[in-house]
């Protein structure tokens, strides 16, 4: 059990990237944790739009982000660079698990890619939810991330969360909290829609021994939640 490994690992401003990315694979020129890329590769297939949408920066070391950090300081200053840029070692994009993507076209802004709400752009948005990627930095939560409102920025969480999260409009922020009272066994979030079936618990870390006794009988994943626990996914 690693507190600080799996597809629910919160990242920001307060919690850190805590271990290096497992399992990188590379896709159309950019890093991915080896399930998100899978998953992205099919989500583009359903949508029709591999040749349309360029993948513009998946997984950066810890180096890199402190390089995108220091040149957006010196090219667009630090009000910019906080609102968009993650400080090394907070950023979601050294973890694998986040992807930003833009329409394709001469010239991609690295840092702002386009990715508008109309044409392929919102048929990707639309169905990302389905291959597990939630938009994570929406318009309205800044003050929840701590990041501006980021069309372009997916995270992989795996598809039942970023059903869940869609469902109730929460941020990753807000779905780990939320799931703080949701102990394991006793009152988990029973989500039923689009076909899924599922339990989704919580664990506190200081009580990772219950884990090993878990009683379901089904299918049954495990992810740190990078701050204080686990969360327990079951299928019914
Ligand atoms: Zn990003």
């Amino acid at each position: 059990m690693n507190l600080y490994r799996g597809n629910l690992i919160l990242v920001n401003e307060q919690h850190a990237v805590r271990e290096e990315a497992p399992q990188l694979t590379k896709m159309d020129g950019a890093w991915l944790e080896r399930r998100a890329a899978v998953l992205l590769a099919e989500l583009l297939k359903q949508v029709g739009a591999r040749g349309e949408i360029a993948l513009v920066s998946g997984w950066r070391s810890h180096k890199e982000q402190q390089q995108i950090w220091d040149n957006s300081m010196r090219e667009h200053g630090e009000a910019f660079t906080r609102a968009f840029v993650a400080a090394a070692g907070h950023s979601e994009h050294q973890t694998g698990l986040a992807i930003d993507v833009g329409l394709r076209q001469e010239e991609i802004d690295f840092l702002r890619p386009a990715f508008p709400y109309e044409g392929v752009a919102q048929t990707f948005r639309e169905a990302a939810p389905r291959f597990g990627f939630t938009q994570r930095y929406p318009e309205g939560k800044e003050a929840v991330t701590g990041i501006a409102h980021e069309p372009w920025h997916f995270r992989y969480v795996g598809a039942p969360h970023a059903l869940i999260m869609q469902e109730y409009d929460w941020t990753l922020e807000e779905y780990v909290a939320f799931l703080h009272e949701c102990p394991l066994r006793k009152r988990p979030l029973h989500f039923q829609k689009y076909g899924l079936d599922v339990l989704v618990s919580y664990c506190p870390a200081a009580r990772e021994e219950e884990l090993q006794k878990e009683a379901h009988q089904g299918p049954c994943a495990v992810s740190g939640n990078n701050v204080d626990g686990y969360i327990v996914t079951e299928w019914v």
